[in-house]
Order: structure tokens, then sequence, then C-alpha cells
């Protein structure tokens, strides 16, 4: 097992595979296309599309965009996503988060028809994943499955631990372990004695959404250590939720930040456009 855990390198692999399908499903007569909706200018939401947008170029994919200006109602938003839902020639539909105050998230997401959810927020999706049926699955988490299995990590019969239980990274995450025969428990800010817990882990997955938060007294000796968090810190530069200085010397393997989890989030996303929802 190699010590860092490259995901650069993963994310890499993953979209050239998915652009020779691609290459293949074309000369099949085949096509994808992603819809891409932004709502407003937020610098960070533009980086964010901006790097899907690339992706699929990349890939293969098609994508058309949507460029809506900040004050836009939820009513001309849904109108937007109910054209999209009918059109046969748009497979997959994505809104970036966050929106504008004046439009409530989750009526945004439950207005996208799950055949169309590449993002995997869809509660017809959520359900079909903890019930074991075929649908689209959150990017991230199944980014950090493809890192473990890509890494020859098996995951079948450890103990998992995910700290954080979010819509879109830890409660998924702990879905898909448990799916990979993990022993799971999920760790939140009300777990008690939660060190104790996070020391059994062979497998621990952060997802708590602050710096740093995790050091050596949380990790088992050999376990192996996946940051989803990504921050700023005080020089501007990436980090996680891990901090790698003292965890890295006692784990058998780590991510880092940046060039762990964050780059398999926008593969996996290519991957569901080029799949569809039958995973
Ligand atoms: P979130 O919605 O803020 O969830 C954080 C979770 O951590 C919550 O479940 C919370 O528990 C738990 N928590 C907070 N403080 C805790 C404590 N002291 N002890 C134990 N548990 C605690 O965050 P998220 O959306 O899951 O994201 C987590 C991190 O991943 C963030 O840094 C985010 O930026 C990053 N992220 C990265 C990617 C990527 O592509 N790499 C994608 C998504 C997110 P409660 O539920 O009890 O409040």
């Amino acid at each position: 097992m190699e010590k860092w855990i490259d995901g650069k390198k993963i994310s890499k692999e993953i979209k050239e595979e998915l652009q020779k399908e691609m290459a293949e499903l074309k000369a099949g007569g085949g096509e994808r296309c992603l819809a891409v909706i932004q709502v407003g200018n937020d610098p960070a939401s533009s980086v964010y599309v901006r790097n899907k947008k690339k992706a699929c170029e990349y890939v293969g994919i098609k994508s058309v965009s949507y460029e809506l200006p900040g004050e836009t109602t939820e009513a001309e938003l849904t109108e937007l996503i109910g054209q999209l839902n009918k059109r046969s020639d748009v497979n997959g539909i994505l809104v970036q988060l966050p929106l504008p105050e004046q439009i409530d998230e989750d009526r945004i997401l439950l207005s996208i028809a799950p055949e169309k959810d590449v993002d995997g927020f869809h509660p017809v999706n959520v359900g079909n994943l903890s019930i074991g049926r075929p649908g689209y699955v959150s990017c991230t988490p199944a980014g950090v499955i493809q890192l473990l299995k890509r890494s020859d990590i098996p995951i079948e019969g450890k103990e998992c631990v995910v700290l954080g239980r979010s819509n879109i990274v830890g409660k998924p995450m702990a879905m898909l372990l448990l799916r990979e025969n993990g022993t799971v428990t999920i760790c939140h800010s009300r777990t008690v004695n939660l060190k104790e817990i996070t020391r059994r882990a062979d497998i621990l997955v952060v997802a708590v959404g602050k710096p740093g938060f995790v050091d050596e007294s949380f990790v088992k000796e050999g376990a192996v250590v996946i940051d989803v968090g990504i921050h700023r810190n005080e020089e501007g530069k990436l980090c996680g939720d891990v901090d790698l200085d003292s965890v890295a010397p006692k784990a058998g393997a780590v991510t880092p930040v940046p060039g762990g989890v964050g780059p398999m989030t926008i593969a996996m996303l290519m991957a569901n456009c080029v799949h569809g929802p039958g995973q």
C-alpha cells in the first residue's frame, strides 16, 4: 500500500477511461449532454462550473450552460429545469449550489428528473442507494470509493468510521462503504467519546468541515485516513480536515489536500454523465 493516495493521478485515469468510452459511444452514434445551471456570479461557483465544463470537453461530453442573473426567481428556475427535463438531447442536469436566498434549494433539487440528477442529490437516488437499487450516487463519496479500490485497499469486513453526517458526503459515504461490505459507524457533533470510536477505524473518512480537526490522537496505527475537507488557511493555502503533519507518520495511507479527494468529485460527475443512472 502506497502511503500517499494520489487523487490527481487516479482522477486522470478515470477521465481517460471515460474519454475512450465516449469515443466508442459516439462512433456508434451516441451522445451525452450535460446542462449546467448557475444562478448569480459567486466567484467560487464560477470556478467550479468552469472546471466542470472543461472536464466535459476533455471527456467528450457536450455541455450547455445557463448563466442566470442573481435575481432569478424560483419559478423561473423551475421553468427552465422543467424544459430541460423534457429535452431528449439532455442527459444530465446540474444546478450549481449555493443558490441565492430567494430560491429554495430543496425544492429545486426535487424538480430535477431523478434520471437526469447527475449529482445524485434527489431523494429518489438517495433512496435507491440506501435500498441497494441502481441510481446516481453523490460524486464525492463515490470518488472516495474509487480512491480506495484503485489503491487496492480492501473495504470488505473492515471497520469503517465516517466522521460527518451531511446529506452530500457523510450519509452517502456510509451507505457506499456498507454496500462494499464494510462495518460502518457514523460520527457527528453529538457523538460521545469520539476518539475512542475513530481509533477503532481501519478506514477513517473525515468530512467534518473543520480545518485540521483530526490529529494523530484520532487515528489507529496503520489506518487509512481519507480527508474530504477543503479549506483555505490564513496563508491562502488549501488544507483539509486532517492535520497531515501529525497523522501521516502514524497512518498506513492518507489523501493529501489538495490532490486527494478534490479531483475525484469532477471525475465521478463525468462518470455519472457517461454511464447514466444504472450503476
Ligand atoms: P457539513 O454539512 O458542515 O457537515 C459536517 C459534519 O461534521 C456534520 O455532520 C457535523 O455534525 C459534523 N461535525 C461538526 N463538528 C463536529 C465535531 N466537533 N465533532 C464531530 N462531528 C462534527 O459539511 P459537508 O458538506 O459534509 O463537508 C465536509 C467538508 O468536506 C467541508 O470541508 C467541505 O468543504 C468538504 N467538501 C469537499 C468536497 C470535495 O469535492 N472534496 C465535496 C463536498 C464537501 P452534526 O450533523 O451533528 O452537525
